[in-house]
């Protein structure tokens, strides 16, 4: 059960249960005034009767008491006068509403006690009251007993209850039915209001925010919470800015470490590692798409004396500068790298030998051209010395294709450097 049904079935509840205590003090405070003013009322009539039967008394005509007393007992005004009765000092019946009591002694205690007590008396049991009063006149000539029946009085008393229960039953219907529209407007519609925002913050929707609500503490909830899910929101867009900001920070930190470690950090061009992995990975790619593949290598001729005579910083900007013409022309597929000292070994995918040859020629040209340009003065002529090896002619794999080319390298040092001398003997 929601909080509305919670205080709809309480509030009225806890109203009805007072409505109805109320009804019942009150419904038993009327009963008592009606009583107490119903015995009132009967006992000035019988007070007043009480003087004319003492004077009937006084003048021992007990005829006419008799016609009064049987006038009285029959009197439209006196409904609720059921017995009426004149005694004399000794309880003895002087007249009766009923005649044939006449005479006789009334056997009740309450009529024997009234002939002894002095003033009004009265008794109240069940539905019945009974009232005495003396007959006065100068003296006391008898006791005038009554009896009166309550059941007229009890009617209207239930009636009474019945419109107190019914007005109690009524207001509490129209009391709940206020409360009920009042909660769901002030309360319960409101708080569904804030459960669904908040609900949506949860998972997740922090951009969400509670519409201006009804109600000092409500608004001043849905302020805290719209503030609340703000610095969040706010809060996550700063964590998730910094995480990608670190990220590409990360990414390129890697990429740079990936590029050093296949790169070689004196030419710039890559390493040995790197041509070895793709020298692999060409090989099966060949294999795959039954193409031819090229190796060339590289060695420049007596560098040594480079260093000799210009010190190891010229020969290293030297190997920088053969780098740079040595990969000028390759095609983006190709791929050349730093074999070791001053060995260069380049890889031509789909290259069969013949172009493999070309390729390598004009690459000894472009050294022999571009480095000996007359800007630097170097101690001799420099000129590379290159050996081509070629898939799958030297082999299936790539240490042969590899071996191969360098042993043509080394061909072309023996028949005098500066050439370009092909596996099995191949000139270019
Ligand atoms: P050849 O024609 O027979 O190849 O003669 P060469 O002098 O080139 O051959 P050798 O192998 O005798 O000498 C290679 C030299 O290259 C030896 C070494 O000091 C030098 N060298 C290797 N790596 C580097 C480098 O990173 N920087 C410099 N400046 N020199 C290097
Ligand atoms: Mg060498
Ligand atoms: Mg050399």
């Amino acid at each position: 059960m929601g909080i509305r049904g919670q205080l709809v079935l309480l509030v009225p509840g806890i109203v009805a249960l007072a409505l109805a205590f109320g009804t019942v003090l009150e419904v038993r405070r009327e009963q008592r005034e009606s009583i107490a003013d119903f015995r009132q009322r009967n006992e000035k009539v019988l007070q007043s009767i009480g003087v004319t039967v003492a004077v009937n008394i006084a003048q021992n005509d007990l005829s006419g008491l008799d016609t009064l007393i049987a006038q009285l007992s029959t009197s439209k005004r006196e409904r609720d006068l059921t017995e009426l009765a004149v005694l004399d000092d000794q309880g003895r019946v002087l007249a009766h509403s009923e005649p044939e009591r006449f005479n006789t002694i009334a056997p009740d205690a309450f009529s024997q006690n009234a002939t002894q007590v002095e003033g009004v008396t009265w008794e109240r049991s069940g539905d019945t009251l009974r009232i005495s009063v003396p007959a006065m006149s100068g003296i006391r000539w008898g006791t005038v007993t009554a009896t009166y029946s309550l059941d007229r009085l009890g009617a209207h008393l239930a009636r009474t209850r019945l419109r107190l229960a019914i007005t109690s039953v009524v207001l509490f219907l129209i009391l709940g039915t206020i409360l009920f529209l009042g909660l769901d407007r002030l309360v319960v519609r409101p708080v569904r209001t804030l459960q669904t925002a908040v609900r949506r913050m949860g998972e997740g929707h922090l951009a969400t925010r509670v519409p201006p609500l009804r109600g000092s503490e409500l608004g001043e909830l849905t302020n805290i919470i719209n503030r609340m899910a703000s610095a969040l929101q706010h809060e996550r867009e700063n964590l998730e800015r910094s995480v990608a900001e670190r990220t590409r920070e990360l990414q390129e930190a890697n990429a740079r470490l990936e590029r050093l470690a296949v790169t070689d950090g004196l030419t710039g061009v890559f390493n040995h590692r790197r041509f070895q992995e793709q020298l692999q990975a060409e090989i099966v790619r060949s294999e795959r798409h039954k193409r031819p593949m090229g190796v060339l290598m590289v060695d420049v001729d007596f560098f040594k004396k480079v260093n000799d005579a210009m010190g190891h910083p010229a020969g290293d900007e030297l190997l920088r500068r053969l780098a740079e013409v040595l990969s000028a022309d390759l095609r983006q597929t190709d791929l050349i790298a730093r074999y070791g000292g001053e060995e260069f070994a380049v890889l031509l995918p789909e290259t069969s030998k013949t172009e493999a040859m070309q390729v390598a020629e004009r690459m000894r040209q472009a050294v022999e051209t571009k480095i000996n340009d007359g800007t630097t003065a170097w101690p001799t002529r420099v000129t590379v010395s290159i050996g081509v090896g070629t898939y799958p002619d030297d082999g299936k794999a790539g240490e042969q294709v590899l071996v191969a080319a360098d042993q043509a390298m080394y061909v072309a040092k023996r028949q005098g450097r500066n050439r370009v001398i092909g596996s099995r003997g191949a000139v270019a």
